[in-house]
């Protein structure tokens, strides 16, 4: 249950209200919002006069539920913003990992040519194996950030774990809490005290409950600037990487009220289905596409397979632009 508490209630009063309840409590609009197990229904009669507005629902999912607020939330994203009805399609790209400096100054010489606005590159890096590349760490942050003064980007960069959360914070515009890093507690829980929006992306073996479960501790925390991101589930295939779940992202517009991005990178896995998987999914109607490319594919430390090269990304990019126009949707 989610409860609007009145702006004057006595702080005395939120106390008793929330700990009855073990509710959650955060900050909006200079009153409380509380969120309780969806197993509470009703209302205490005595705490009624102190109550503007209450919600009730079946499942965890409350405050990313369409039914709380019967619309689609509009989320910033750097200078601008995505949902809600903007029509807005973000695109959100760079190589998987930085490198180096002139690597990442080649990937941002590319977004600059096309006008894009979201360089996205990771730095800690959630590697499967431990003796691969791990990233950069604090100083690929760095060269993130000397990207976003030169160029005016806005950077989306990944946290690995809750040891490095607080840089990452720092350095970034969008946090990004990656498919292995979906149900880490500490990352969640600090990313909800943050003002950054965050990008969370799905387990690949998580259930959509699940995956906007994850979501539901970032907003209670009191960061209602949450995205959800469908990068690819774990399925019997073994031909594509990850088997893209537009099933499930068709859920998640349907009954959940957070912006969608979808990433067909990682999902297939191979640089051949990107191009047409970007152009599915922009059809679709979703509010962001974060798409891997890189300047020298071949050479890539991390998911060297299915980064675009530029002019991949430059031809996708065109006939991405046609498809909006048609779709009368703003890519940003
Ligand atoms: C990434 O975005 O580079 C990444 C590691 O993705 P995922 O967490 O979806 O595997
Ligand atoms: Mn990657």
């Amino acid at each position: 249950m989610i409860i609007h508490l009145k702006k004057s209630t006595d702080p005395d009063i939120v106390k008793k209200i929330t700990d009855f309840y073990k509710a959650i409590k955060f900050e909006r609009n200079e009153s409380f919002v509380l969120v309780t197990s969806f197993k509470h229904k009703t209302l205490e009669e005595r705490f009624q006069p102190y109550v503007a507005e209450q919600f009730v629902f079946d499942s965890d999912i409350q405050l990313a539920s369409i039914d709380y607020l019967n619309k689609k939330r509009t989320v910033r994203l750097g200078n601008d913003f995505i949902g809600g009805d903007t029509r807005a399609t973000a695109m959100i790209t760079g190589p998987c990992s930085v490198e180096s400096e002139e690597q990442i100054e080649a990937s941002a010489a590319l977004l600059k040519s096309l006008g894009i606005k979201y360089l996205r590159a990771g730095s800690f890096k959630p590697r499967t194996s431990p003796y691969t590349f791990q990233g950069l760490g604090i100083d690929g942050l760095k060269l993130l950030a000397k990207m976003r003064e030169k160029y005016g980007f806005a950077i989306v960069t990944e946290v690995r774990d809750s040891s490095h959360v607080e840089e990452v914070i720092a350095y970034a515009d969008v946090v990004q809490i990656g498919a292995k890093a979906m149900y880490d507690q500490g990352i969640l829980r600090k990313c909800a005290k943050a003002n950054n929006t965050v990008l969370l992306k799905r387990g690949f073996g998580s259930s959509l409950q699940e995956f906007v479960q994850a979501a539901e501790f970032i907003l209670s925390g009191g960061n209602e600037n949450v995205v959800l991101c469908e990068r690819g589930i774990r399925t019997f295939e073994t031909k594509t990487r990850f088997t893209l779940d537009l099933c499930g992202v068709a859920y998640l517009k349907e009954y959940t009220n957070l912006p969608v991005i979808l990433d067909p990178s990682h999902a297939m896995g191979h640089a051949y289905g990107v191009p047409d998987l970007a152009r599915a999914c922009m059809a679709m109607g979703v509010d962001g596409l974060l798409i891997e490319t890189h300047p020298e594919p071949s050479k890539a430390q991390s998911d060297a397979g299915q980064q675009l090269n530029h002019d991949q990304y430059k031809t996708l990019y065109e006939s991405l632009q046609g498809l909006a126009g048609a779709l009368n949707i703003k890519m940003i």
